[in-house]
């Protein structure tokens, strides 16, 4: 299939248009290595262009700092920070259309994942576009000779690092909180997803976001994101990828003492007990485990199932996931798109093998779906040790562990033998039960008869090796300000 055909006439010609970097308001080709763009639909080139170089980047924080100590931003009134921002979500709501569908050409997701995530951006983009009239400060119980108050400052020049499983939602989280605190920002978008955060890029600019408080540089990590992490200008790193990349970057980090955020991966317990809604625990397991076919830092990928109903489980399983349609994004009727690259298809059929190899029962999926597009089965191995490197390793993509359990207490050690904590999931219709499981778990978020809803207002995050610091809700305010104390002798 040829998407072109089905891309409304605004994305057709924005792919005509050179990709460019945004540095100091300003459109510049990059100076870097070529960068190439693949629809992981049809292994075509959607788009090639020479990505940022070094000094792209150094050009980009240059122009971050000055819009920063200039206070072109920072210093403009609460309520016009408000307006600006606003006004972004508008320009995303005129070109929603146009935003998922480079998603979907980019990354390969079905295109109502696409919109469903930016609709999710624009809902981001609007709770943070209320926050710069809200920021406060404290009066600090002092003794009676003093007088004391702390206020929340930015932080300064924010680099924002993201991955290609989300582009846009990503990168708002990236930019909007930073610009609510006052902050200036440098974004590097995945090199296999740049399309869309171009796009913003130029939202950025006809919303009237002052020149250089947004920059936009594509390219690769090892060049373009380690030049940003190791720029002595760069006051803060947000980043989401995986956790190996996060580790060397906290690392390099250090040496300037840079703030950092880290929303890495996980392989999130997904507990099912036999008293749940079997009905709803099936669609939600899979769901959780299989949407953005599985490339998603937050997917149930070990789907622990109490042992009185293992066998039936699987069979609803294996049944429903038959079902679903693997196809490309623009095909109305796919559930489950691509995998975004050949890189990442080796990865999944690997870790197939290795499953296989381990002596987990392949009871659907496994293989690659045609041979052309990265296309791979929805796959459920039963009968899984967590010891497995199936059950401890990230596969990021649709591949889902199933392990039996006896009891709450195995249920909760096997959950939390992991050196992740992102995400868990418990069904169950025993409320008492469900409190005690949600408070045993070692990860940022619980959710119950449900999995992976999302809103602006929560903070979301990782224990153990899946980061640290919160994105969303006022956690996000917290991690884009330094706190100032203010002591006065009177
Ligand atoms: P990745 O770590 O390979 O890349 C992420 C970003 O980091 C990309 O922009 C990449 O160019 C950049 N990068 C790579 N090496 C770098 C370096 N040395 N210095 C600076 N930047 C560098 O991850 P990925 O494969 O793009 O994404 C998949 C991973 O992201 C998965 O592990 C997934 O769980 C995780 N993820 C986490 C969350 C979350 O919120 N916790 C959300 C989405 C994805």
């Amino acid at each position: 299939m040829t998407p072109t055909g089905t891309l409304s006439a605004e994305t057709q010609s924005f792919l005509k248009q050179p990709m460019r970097n945004l540095i100091g308001g300003d459109f510049k080709a990059g100076r870097g290595e070529e960068l190439a763009v693949v629809d992981p639909a049809t292994e075509n080139t959607i788009a090639e262009f020479p990505g940022a170089g070094r000094d792209d980047v150094a050009d980009a924080v240059a122009a971050a700092r000055t819009a920063f100590d200039d206070g072109r931003w920072r210093s403009l009134p609460p309520a016009q920070k408000e307006k600006v921002l606003h006004k972004l979500g508008e320009l995303m709501e005129r070109d929603l259309q146009q935003l998922s569908e480079l998603d979907t050409l980019d990354n390969g997701m079905p295109l109502a994942f696409a919109q469903y995530a930016v609709g999710f951006a624009i809902d981001t983009l609007r709770y943070y576009a209320g926050w710069p009239t809200k920021i406060e400060g404290t009066l600090n119980p002092v003794p009676g000779e003093y007088f004391s108050y702390s206020s929340r400052e930015p932080i300064g020049v924010c680099a924002g690092i993201t991955p290609w499983n989300a582009p846009v939602s990503v990168a708002i989280n990236k930019i909007v909180p930073a610009l609510a605190c006052g902050n200036t920002v440098v974004l590097k978008p995945a090199e296999q997803t740049p399309l869309s955060a171009v796009r913003l890029a130029e939202l950025c600019v006809e919303a009237g976001i002052p020149p250089g408080v947004v920059n936009v540089v594509n390219g690769d990590g090892p060049t373009v994101g380690a030049a940003l992490v190791n720029h002595p200008e760069v006051d803060k790193i947000s980043f989401t990828g995986s956790t190996a990349t996060g580790r060397l970057i906290q690392a390099q980090a250090a040496e300037t003492m840079k703030r950092v955020t880290l929303e890495l991966g996980g392989k999130s317990p997904n507990i099912v007990c036999a008293d749940a809604d079997l009905d709803a625990a099936t669609g939600g397991s899979l769901m959780a485990a299989f949407a953005n076919s599985g490339q998603v830092c937050y997917a149930g990928t070990r789907l622990f199932v109490e042992r009185s109903i293992h066998d039936e489980f699987v069979q609803r399983l294996v049944a429903a996931s038959g079902a679903m349609t693997v196809g490309g994004g623009f095909d109305p009727a796919s559930q489950l798109g691509p995998l975004v690259s050949a890189e990442q298809l080796d990865r999944v059929q690997s870790y197939i093998k290795i499953g296989v190899d381990e002596g987990a029962e392949l009871v659907a999926g496994g293989e690659r779906v045609g041979d052309n597009g990265y296309f791979v089965a929805p796959t459920i191995f039963a009968n899984v040790s967590n010891s497995m490197r199936i059950a401890r390793e990230e596969i990021f993509g649709p591949v889902v562990s199933v392990i039996p359990f006896d009891d709450e207490e195995e249920a909760l050690r096997l959950a939390n033998d992991s050196e992740y904590g992102l995400g868990a999931g418990v069904w169950t219709r025993d409320v008492s039960r469900a409190h005690r499981l949600a408070a045993g778990i070692r990860s940022g978020i619980v959710w119950v008869n449900t999995y992976g809803d999302l809103l602006p207002s929560f903070p979301f995050g990782g224990y153990k090796q899946s980061g640290y610091g919160r994105e969303f809700g006022s956690a996000s305010i917290d991690t884009y300000t330094e706190t100032k104390t203010v002591l006065l002798r009177l």
